[in-house]
This record gives structure tokens, sequence and C-alpha cells, in this order.
């Protein structure tokens, strides 16, 4: 998923850029809004409505005019926000600064599922195959070896969210904003129990691996 920051304050770009980088996205940064109309076609665009040169609503309005590619508008404290307005010229969702990481990281998530661009589960992983695994999405179902395994709701959420990015890592914080809720930001304590039981449950078919300081990754079978 690749991320278009159009800010030119960098005291808000720059942590920015990292945070999103932390989390998996692959970032590029403009200041201005020529450049950003400059850009070939992210996955989603962070816009700042305060640019040097053009204003962000009229940014926001000419990458529409060529693009559905999500929107999510960042506006400074004070400055005056009509909603309507924003839906007008094309936006899909704002934040008004400051905001939270966390919050945001929501946001992005929350407006990539309703553009159906989440990389999370495409359609075509209903069924999913994985070695001696099948994780079966429409009936909520795992098989291991042709037996079913007996998983929580949300040990299957979190396994089938695993599966769907079988082989890559995938951060605590998308795993726990994926898995439980967006507005869940608590221990990740729980993670790790649901992990050790998931782990337990697979035995030494599957393995889950822990990418040490970032998240997990479920292995593919060989
Ligand atoms: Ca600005």
């Amino acid at each position: 998923m690749h991320i278009l920051i159009v800010e030119d304050d960098d005291t808000i770009a720059s942590p920015l850029a990292t945070g999103l980088e932390r989390a998996g996205y692959t970032v590029t940064r403009v200041d201005t809004g020529e450049d950003a109309l400059r850009m070939p076609q992210a996955d989603l665009v962070l816009l700042d409505l305060g640019l040097p040169d053009l204003d962000g609503s009229e940014v926001c309005r000419r990458m529409r005019g060529t693009s559905d590619v999500p929107i999510i508008v960042v506006t400074a404290r004070g400055e005056e926000l009509d909603r309507v307005l924003l839906l007008e010229i094309g936006a899909d969702d704002y934040l008004v600064k400051p905001f939270g990481f966390r919050e945001l990281l929501a946001r992005i998530r929350a407006v990539l599922r309703r553009s159906g661009q989440s990389s999370s589960t495409p359609e075509a992983m209903q069924v999913q195959t994985l070695g001696p695994l099948v994780v079966d999405r429409r009936a909520r179902k795992v098989m291991l070896d042709d037996a079913e395994l007996h998983l929580t709701p949300k040990e299957f959420d979190l396994l089938a969210f695993l599966a769907a990015n079988a082989g890559a890592a995938i951060s605590r914080d998308e795993i726990l904003g994926e898995v439980w809720d967006t507005d869940w930001w608590g221990s990740t304590k729980t993670l790790d129990v649901h992990i050790a039981s998931l782990r337990r449950k697979l035995g030494t078919k599957v393995s889950i691996d822990t990418v040490r300081g970032f998240g997990f990754r479920l292995g593919e079978p060989g």
C-alpha cells in the first residue's frame, strides 16, 4: 500500500512518514499542491488543506477529477471546516490537527476498507489452502490435515488475517487494528495470548513466527 503525504510542514510530515513506514506502508512525501498533482497515483492520499501554492481543497477536487484514489484531508485546528464541502470536493474522511497516530491509522484502514482496497482479504481468498491448512472464510472454518480446528472467533480472525498475508511480516498495530477493533488499542498482551493459543492448536505443521520488535508472520508451508 502506497500512501502519498501532501504536507508542507516538515514537523508534521516527517514523523507521519516514519510512523506509516513502520506500520508497513510505502510513503511518498511532497510539500506542494502542484507536486501532488504531478505524482503517479498512490493507494491513498493524506492531504493538508493549507498548502503554500494551491488550496488543498482545489488539489482534492482536481485529483478527484482524474482518479478515485481515497483522500483523507488534514486540517489545522480552528480552520472552518464544512463536512458537506469536503464531501463535495471528493474527500473520503478528514482529521483535525493535532491528531493521534493511532487515530490516523484507524482512519486509513477504514477508508481503504470502504474503498475495497484493503489488502487483507481479497474476494479470491474466501477458501484458502496453505499446505495442510485450509481457511474457509465463508464458513469460518479451519481444517488442518482434514480435521477441523476448534478456534474462538478471535483466533479465527487472527489466523485468517495472518493467512491472507502468509509469508509477510505483519506489525502488531496492523493486527490489532484489523482483528480487534479499530477503536481497540488495549494491551498487546491480548495478541500474545491469542498467538500462543493458535500455535498450540496448529502444532508443528504450520508456524507463526515472531518478527522481533515488529509483529508476526505466518510461515508458508513448504
Ligand atoms: Ca500546511
